[in-house]
């Protein structure tokens, strides 16, 4: 099978059937042999009855429906899982992706040998609330992940190899780093094509202004796993150090001050009036702690299944 469109979908019904049509007219004209799998997440509209029906007209048509709302990388979770093309695309159900962009996509992976290509929603129709925080988004995303040529790294339409979906496990709402999960996974073949935009047609957005809070600390989540995820005391033994050492040294010179001047027959206090005693305490307690919290994490990766786990390409 050449493609597999995966469309995570919470309360579309009526965008359904037209999405439908359009991408098996695409798919028809280039004569791909797809699957369209829908991923009903939880919803509380018609939107199954309308997934059913529209088997009955297209036998690509695959469904999957969860009991609740899970969220949109669950949805996708379960439709990777599923899909048996060697090109996975994602798309929105919300007919805001153009179907009109799967020929190339496809291209793109196939012949250009990329291992994942997200689009890039360079025009967009989406209130000014929205385009804002996202430019800054990007910014922060494009910096912390080192893949410098994404703008837009959560367009819902987005094109994969098979086994790029097949490795990337996507946690609750990661869906918005997929190309970070894919590049820490070593596929680092990442590109970018600008694609169409539509507005809105039917229902309203699922998101809210809460996505960029959360975007904001799913990033710094996906460094530290990245980064530290296997090493913890990497960070934490070397911030913990440092400080322990700052506090210990600020320690030595308050006593050798107080030892100095006790010799020189000079006025002095006891060491707890001076406010560098303070910071050195401070200091020496948190060092303390944050090595502790290194020593902890070690023993957590040592029991964690994924210890020694490693991606194998090839092998003979
Ligand atoms: N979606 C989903 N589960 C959710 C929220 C959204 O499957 O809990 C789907 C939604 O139906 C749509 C896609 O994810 O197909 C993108 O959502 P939306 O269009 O609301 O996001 P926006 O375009 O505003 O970023
Ligand atoms: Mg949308």
């Amino acid at each position: 099978m050449d493609i597999s469109v995966v469309i995570p979908l919470y309360n579309e019904e009526e965008s359904l059937p037209e999405l439908q049509a359009w991408i098996d007219r695409v798919m028809r004209e280039h004569g791909f042999d797809y699957e369209a799998i829908y991923v009903d997440d939880g919803s509380t509209d018609g939107s199954w009855q309308v997934i059913n029906s529209l088997r009955e007209q297209y036998p690509q048509v695959r469904g999957i429906s969860f009991r609740r709302n899970y969220g949109k990388s669950p949805a996708l979770n379960v439709g990777f899982a599923k899909a048996q093309g060697n090109v996975v695309i994602t798309m929105d159900a919300d007919l805001q992706d153009s179907p009109d962009e799967i020929p190339e996509l496809y291209r793109m992976i196939t012949v250009d040998g990329y291992d994942l290509v997200s689009g890039y929603k360079k025009k967009r129709y989406d209130p000014l609330s929205k385009t804002i925080p996202t430019k800054l988004f990007n910014a922060t995303a494009r910096r912390v992940s080192g893949i410098k040529n994404l703008h837009d790294f959560n367009c819902g339409l987005k094109a994969y190899k098979q086994k790029v979906v097949k490795h990337i496990e996507l946690g609750a709402d990661m869906h918005r780093y997929i190309p970070y999960l894919a590049k820490l996974a070593g596929f680092g073949k990442i590109g970018e094509k600008v694609v169409h935009h539509q507005a809105r047609k039917y229902g309203k957005t699922k998101f809210g202004l809460d996505r960029f809070v959360n975007g904001y600390l799913d990033l710094a989540t996906l460094w530290f796993t990245g980064k530290f995820g296997k090493k913890p005391m990497h960070l934490f033994g070397l911030l913990g150090s440092l400080m322990f050492f700052l506090g210990f040294v600020a320690v030595i010179i308050v006593g050798a001050l107080k030892l100095y001047n006790m010799h020189h027959g000079n006025h002095y206090t006891l060491v707890t009036n001076s406010p560098y005693f303070y910071l050195a305490l401070t200091l020496m307690l948190l060092g303390s702690q944050l090595f502790l919290a290194g020593f902890i994490g070690e023993l957590i990766v040592r029991n964690s299944t994924l210890r020694n786990h490693y991606e194998v390409e090839e092998e003979f």
